[in-house]
């Protein structure tokens, strides 16, 4: 495969596959493997720290992971302490089963929404489950920029994007841009392409 060049792209704001609920996976097969390594893949190309599949125009409950190890929280919790080493990761029929009452404000931006980022609050921890390709079940606390991105990449599968979360008065802000980038969007398909 050397010297072939192969193009990547993620769906952006405006596309009907970011409105749609994913479906569950099934069965962990060859075509689910190939998908998670193309997911890996985009997101490494397009600089992100996680990727829905629905970003790559597939309806599954399926999210990669790259959160940089050093963005760990300095009391870290088990979540982070156990997936930060192994990330870029996929994670199957993600859930989150708790949030926590305490809620944060932070920055968030999305590959699909290229050029906008906004605060948005959301709450601290999360205790989230889920299926690893080697069949594997994983459950733990999470807390930092690992259980915000959780909750970013969860919404994709629900068909939810950060956009839908913003307070009225923070909308407000980047409605413009938001705009645009949905006429814009209308244009290329709805797609970015690297
Ligand atoms: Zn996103």
């Amino acid at each position: 495969m050397r010297g072939r060049k192969r193009s990547y792209y993620v769906e952006t704001l405006g596309s009907p596959v970011l409105k749609k609920i994913s479906e569950p996976v099934e069965t962990v097969d060859e075509k689910i493997r190939e998908l998670a390594a193309l997911m890996i893949e985009s997101m490494v190309k397009f600089n992100g720290v996680g990727l829905a599949a629905p970003q790559i125009g597939r309806n599954l409950r399926m999210v990669a992971l790259g959160i940089p190890a050093d963005s760990i929280s300095e009391e870290p919790s088990a979540g982070e302490l156990a997936l930060l080493p192994a990330m870029p990761l996929v994670v199957l029929n993600p859930e989150i089963v708790e949030l926590s009452e305490e809620k944060v404000c932070r920055e968030e931006g999305c590959l699909s929404v290229p050029g906008v980022w906004a605060e948005v609050e959301r709450p601290r921890k999360v205790i989230f489950r889920a299926v690893l390709l080697d069949g594997s079940s994983i459950e733990y606390e999470c807390d930092g920029l690992l259980a915000r991105c959780l909750q970013h990449e969860l919404d994709h599968l629900d068909g939810l994007t950060f956009v839908d979360r913003l307070s009225r008065e923070n909308l407000a802000k980047v409605e413009v841009k938001v705009k645009n980038l949905r006429r814009e969007g209308g244009r290329s398909n709805y797609r970015r392409v690297l």
